[in-house]
């Protein structure tokens, strides 16, 4: 029998993390209750389906400590002041997340438990990991990238498959509440406010980032750019042995990965040990060769450096790695201007990044702020706009910037927020645009007010450039 067997176990939320873990949980013996805050029709259908299957569902009813609960499982984006959690911890009773779950079911039934290379950041966690998993691959590896892509870590610890090693991606929700998770290496690519009303602070969201340095064995990778980085991998406390390696965009010093000549090399894991450095990959092997993606190729170098993959396999993996939609793609080019989708730039941070990436820019920016403030990332962007065409609920935040620190640059206003917007947008753009210019979908805001997600945004734009083209 299961150490669950018999116990009380109430997870927290349905949804894409609840429903698994309640099915898991179930079948290793647990008396299982999903409390859930909502009770619309998805909510209802998911309990409907968990019900059959003999396990209680609350729905409207998230906040009330079930009686007799010995565990909870909570879906990530839980805030951790929530009255449940309030109530749970004057009860003595713990708290997981899904990964914490996941952490602590894997190896069963005599499985392999594969070792975790961990990747964390407010952006490029997505890109670095996917990048990491088809290094390994190249090197021969069984591997997946998990955790908010591809398969699920559940799937990934307790399915058929087995894996010798996974890519794991990690938001700092998720490393809240994964207290025991213990990663073979780990990186933090960069640290920039985001979701601070769930975190409470800077200081408490740089401190969860930081968890998933605790207990590395072998390597902690840090953002030699980004000091906040470099201070986490100061305060962990890890195996004997574990050392810290930086990635760099310049020439690396000893114990980093970096750049020369247009060339990735490695100072940290050297095989020849009369060499000082060991060439790994040409930058021109990084799809795309955006700065900040050549930060995301270093760091996904280190983890699988420091799992023992070699140079070979880096340059391999990164040359047949390509990018998911709406980062930085290229949509189409017309008239000599480029048409490029990167709307998954959803806040400032990234915004930054790929605006960095071109020379002469008209930008379509704007969407729902979630509180972020666009002076900093407008006055060191300015420089490079050609133009700007702002949508979207919260356009008026940046175009104050834009009055502030770049009062030189045509700004069209659309002061829309329906979704035909976008045609209008790319439209403005195009005629803002001379031959050699980029037209730069990187709203710096979230989708949510205009758009279900920033899929739906990004398709909207491209099929926005199709129609230009057409005619
Ligand atoms: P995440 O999974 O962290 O959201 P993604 O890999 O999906 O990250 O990239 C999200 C967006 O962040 C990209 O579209 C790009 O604009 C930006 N981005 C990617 N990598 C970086 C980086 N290293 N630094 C800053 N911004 C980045």
């Amino acid at each position: 029998p299961s150490e669950f067997q018999g116990k009380h176990v109430t997870v927290a939320g349905l949804g894409v993390s609840g429903v698994p873990a309640a099915k898991v949980l179930h079948g290793l013996g647990a008396h299982v209750t999903v409390v859930n805050d909502g009770d619309d029709d998805r909510a209802r259908a998911q309990a409907a389906e968990l019900e059959a299957l003999g396990v209680t569902v609350r729905l409207g009813d998230g906040d009330s400590l079930p009686e007799g609960t010995d565990l909870i499982v909570t879906a990530p984006g839980w805030k951790p002041d929530k009255p449940l959690f309030q109530a749970a911890e004057k009860a003595g009773v713990p708290v997981w997340g899904d990964v914490e779950l996941a952490w602590r079911l894997r190896g069963r039934d005599g499985r392999k438990a594969a070792p975790w290379l961990a990747v964390t950041g407010t952006n490029g966690k997505t890109t670095t990991v996917q990048m990491l998993a088809s290094i390994l691959k190249a090197a021969g590896l069984r591997t997946a990238a998990v955790g908010n892509i591809g398969v699920s870590l559940l799937d990934a610890v307790l399915g058929e498959e087995e894996y010798d090693v996974l890519a794991v991606e990690l938001s700092s929700y998720q490393l809240h509440w994964a207290p025991s998770l213990r990663a073979h290496s780990a990186a933090v690519l960069n640290l920039a406010p985001d979701h601070l009303d769930w975190h409470g602070s800077m200081e408490a969201y740089a401190a969860d980032k930081g968890r998933i340095y605790e207990g590395n064995r072998v390597a902690c990778v840090y953002n030699v750019a980004d000091k906040a980085t470099e201070d986490l991998v100061r305060e962990a406390d890890v195996e004997e042995g574990c050392r810290a390696v930086g990635f760099t965009l310049s020439a690396p010093g000893p114990s980093q990965l970096g750049v020369v000549d247009g060339i990735l090399v490695d100072r940290a894991f050297v095989e020849n040990r009369h060499k000082n450095a060991q060439e790994l990959a040409e930058v021109s092997d990084v799809n795309p060769p955006a700065p900040h993606n050549i930060a995301n190729a270093l760091a996904a170098a280190a983890l699988a450096r420091a799992f023992g993959v070699p140079a070979k396999a880096v340059r391999d993996g990164l040359r047949s790695f390509t990018p998911d939609a709406h980062r930085i793609a290229l949509v189409a080019e017309m008239d000599g201007v480029a048409y490029v989708d990167d709307s998954k730039a959803t806040n400032t941070h990234a915004a930054e990044a790929s605006l960095a990436a071109y020379e002469s820019i008209v930008w379509i920016a704007g969407g729902l702020a979630k509180g972020a403030t666009f002076d900093e990332l407008v006055a060191k962007s300015a420089k490079r706009l050609r133009g700007v065409v702002l949508i979207g609920a919260d356009r008026a935040l940046i175009r104050d910037a834009l009055v502030r620190h770049a009062p030189e640059v045509p700004v069209v206003d659309l002061d829309r927020t329906d979704t035909g917007a976008m045609l209008q947008a790319v439209q403005e753009a195009r005629r803002l645009a001379r031959p050699g210019d980029t037209v730069l979908l990187a709203p710096a805001c979230a989708s949510m007010d205009m758009f279900t997600n920033y899929n739906k945004r990004g398709d909207a734009f491209a099929e926005a450039v199709r129609e230009l083209g057409a005619g």
